[in-house]
């Protein structure tokens, strides 16, 4: 067996295992592209929606507190010079909401006529750090860009002028909208819960952070933000943006038309998509079981498909033993290339088998006679040792064959042969063995046969031979020595000998007669003979 190559079982499972995986990576794949998209763009249309909610209830707010300043400004301009009523309308405006954190009511030289303010609101700090001046030269409805009072918080400053029944301008009522605290705006903008990361900004129409959570960077001018840029610009829409600290975030704006400003809700892209790992191993783990049950299911065929090419494998390793044929009818073969292959390989089999049966036949086989040659002989004797089967033993020889061949040739000198081997078969047994073991020399072997039945089988063979005249030569005759194993010798080879000695003492002794082991004439040559070896 070649072990250095890969086998079936293990080629099917790679491969299935590696189209699984592939296929398993590309539905994850492709679900981890679906679902981040998805992410996104349903963070970008929340933040937008939610960014448009905000600049609306801003913008409405805004035109509520412009309304309430509106009306007190007209209040005063019955009598701008009243200083009591301005107090008046100033105080009102500060009480009846939440709106204003201070009100001031300045007139066209910018004097502070009256103040509505907590203590903590000293009016020269009013007058030295709130943008009236700015207010006072437009001389109309203003929201201010955002200023710190004293160092402190961020205000911002809605104004409405004061225009006199002879329509001359006398100032504005003006109120202080704290961006850090206590204000409906500050509430509207800045009350909003930050879960998931997302946050809330507004910018006035100067690029200034007028609502940040970070409240250290109100007040900070924000350049080359493309969201502040398009909302500023008038647009409502969301966009991915790389924010000032350089963080990808979804942004969805919306401006508020009124003030110029512009609401941006946005979310880190980092938070949107920290759900999606959850949600890709939450994909993976609902998977698994029928990955396994796949798994199962692969490594239950690839072994049913290949084990019938894996026996067929191994029996093909051994083609001349014996038993392969019917290993080979035991495999199971349940599908059509594994059954076709097994046929052929039964049917190589077969005739190899015949081949090397065929062979062997004539490897023991004189091919003259159609008898045992001698190696085929040595064979049955060492199968009898084993068995331990008891047998006579004739040797045969022609007697003055020569004579024969030279008076009728070779040719003829075969056919004589052949017509000893005939008698030989006629004379014996189905179950006795014929052998030619040289030229014209010939042993019976004769299974489970006392020496006296050789014997007398010998002497019948003699007497047919010498009674009947062959064609063309005439009377043969024949010339034999007979052994038993183990009556006259337990050594098998001494057995032969004393057989071929039987047999020279009776070529000796005038042809044409059977000599036996057991002859004390045959005993003295075979004492001869062993004293000679020893
Ligand atoms: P003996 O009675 O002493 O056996 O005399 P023999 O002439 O038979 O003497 P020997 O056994 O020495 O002679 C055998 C002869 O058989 C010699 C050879 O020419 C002949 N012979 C051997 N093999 C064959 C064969 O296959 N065919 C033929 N036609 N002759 C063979
Ligand atoms: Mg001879
Ligand atoms: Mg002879």
């Amino acid at each position: 067996m070649q072990l250095n190559r890969i086998d079936l079982r293990r080629l099917i499972l790679s491969l299935a295992t590696v189209s699984v995986i592939l296929t398993l990576v590309n539905a994850l794949y492709a679900t981890y592209k679906v679902q981040k998209n998805l992410l996104i763009d349903g963070t970008l249309h929340a933040n937008e929606a939610y960014a448009t909610k905000l600049a609306r209830s801003t913008a409405m707010h805004l035109n509520l507190v412009m309304s309430e300043l509106n009306w007190s400004s007209q209040a005063i301009a019955q009598a701008p010079q009243n200083p009591s009523l301005s107090q008046l309308e100033t105080e009102r405006l500060l009480r009846q909401s939440d709106s204003f954190n201070a009100v001031v009511r300045v007139n066209a030289n910018g004097q502070l006529q009256a103040v509505a303010a907590p203590e903590s609101f000293k009016a020269d700090v009013i007058l030295k750090d709130a943008p009236i001046q700015e207010a006072l030269t437009q001389q109309q409805t203003r929201i201010s860009s955002p200023f710190r009072l004293n160092q402190g918080q961020y205000f911002i400053l809605v104004s409405q002028p004061i225009i006199d029944e002879a329509g001359h301008y006398d100032g504005f009522i003006g109120g202080l909208i704290n961006l850090h605290d206590r204000s409906i705006l500050h509430r509207l903008l800045s009350d909003q819960s930050y879960q998931d990361e997302t946050y809330l900004y507004v910018v006035d129409a100067k690029h200034r952070l007028i609502v940040h959570p970070d409240k250290t960077r109100i007040g900070e001018k924000v350049l080359d933000n493309p969201a502040i840029e398009t909302v500023l610009d008038g647009q409502t829409g969301h966009q991915k943006i790389i924010n000032s600290q350089g963080i990808n975030m979804l942004a969805g704006y919306s401006p508020v038309g009124i003030s110029g400003w512009g609401v941006v809700s946005q979310r880190p892209l980092q938070a949107t998509l920290a759900t999606l790992d959850k949600q890709m191993l939450s994909v993976l783990w609902h998977s698994l079981p029928i990955l396994l049950v796949t798994g199962l299911i692969i490594w239950l065929f690839a072994g049913r498909i290949s084990k019938p090419l894996w026996h067929l494998a191994q029996q093909a390793e051994h083609p001349e033993t014996p038993e392969t044929e019917s290993e080979v009818k035991l495999i199971k073969t349940w599908y059509y290339e594994a059954d076709e292959l097994k046929t052929a390989l039964l049917k190589g089999f077969g005739s190899v088998h015949q081949h090397i049966h065929a062979l062997k036949t004539e490897s023991l086989t004189d091919p003259l006679t159609r008898i045992l040659n001698r190696r085929g002989l040595q064979q049955q004797l060492e199968t009898w040792q084993l068995e331990n089967i008891p047998f006579s033993v004739i040797s045969l020889d022609i007697d003055l064959f020569k004579a024969v061949n030279d008076a009728h040739g070779h040719d003829v000198g075969d056919q004589v042969i052949q017509a000893v081997t005939e008698q030989m078969r006629e004379c014996s047994r189905n179950q006795d063995v014929l052998s030619r073991t040289g030229g014209e020399e010939f042993l019976m072997l004769l299974p489970y046969t006392p020496l006296e039945y050789a014997v007398q089988v010998a002497e019948r063979l003699r007497k047919t031979m010498s009674e009947a005249p062959l064609k063309t030569v005439g009377t043969i005759t024949i010339s034999l020595g007979v052994a038993h194993w183990p009556e006259t010798a337990e050594d098998m080879k001494k057995v032969l000998k004393q057989a071929d000695v039987a047999l020279y003492q009776a070529k000796q002794t005038g042809r044409n007669k059977v000599c036996v082991a057991t002859d004390s004439a045959c005993q003295e040559a075979m004492r001869k003979w062993e004293d000679i070896l020893n």
